[in-house]
């Protein structure tokens, strides 16, 4: 059965640009609710290590040093079959590609600069959820 959390990042690009409440006000118009989030600001090291599965990637050092330019906003958004319902409101990874109405495409400047991080899978949800967030955030989140 499909999980109802997931976990979102508003990316450095969107929250910089002051777009972070647009951004969860079209979330929250979708059906999603806030569980658990925080603002911070990741080092390399936890940049590096959230994206290790693209490590091999050409992208991969550019990713890095975006995603550490400017505070970003992780959140666990919880609604029925969380994780199909987000990866279908974020929209594609390039914005260009996204279908009308995504966060994608309402928000993203670019492939790589694209507003919003979203799990793909139940099992990387729980992951990246307990990465950001302590035991007992996760736990009442559910
Ligand atoms: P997502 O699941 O749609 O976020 O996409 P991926 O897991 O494939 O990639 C992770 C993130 O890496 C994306 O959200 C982008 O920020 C970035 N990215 C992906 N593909 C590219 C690329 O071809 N070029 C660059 N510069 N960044 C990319």
């Amino acid at each position: 059965m499909a999980g109802n959390i997931t976990l979102t990042i508003i990316k450095p690009d969107a929250f910089g640009a002051g777009k972070a409440g647009k951004v969860l006000a079209h979330l929250e118009q979708q059906g999603f609710t806030v569980r658990a989030a925080r603002v911070m600001h990741l080092t390399q090291a936890q940049a590096g290590e959230f994206y290790g599965v693209h490590r091999e990637r050409p992208f991969y050092g550019s990713l890095v040093s975006f995603m550490t330019s400017g505070p970003c906003m992780p959140m666990i958004l919880e609604k029925a079959d969380a994780v199909a319902s987000l990866r279908t409101a974020i929209g594609a990874t390039d914005p260009a590609q996204a279908d009308e109405g995504t966060v994608r495409k309402l928000f993203a400047e670019s492939k790589e600069r694209n507003a919003i991080h979203a799990s793909d899978s139940d099992e990387n949800a729980e992951r990246e959820s307990r990465f950001f967030f302590s035991e007992s955030d996760v736990l009442a989140a559910k």
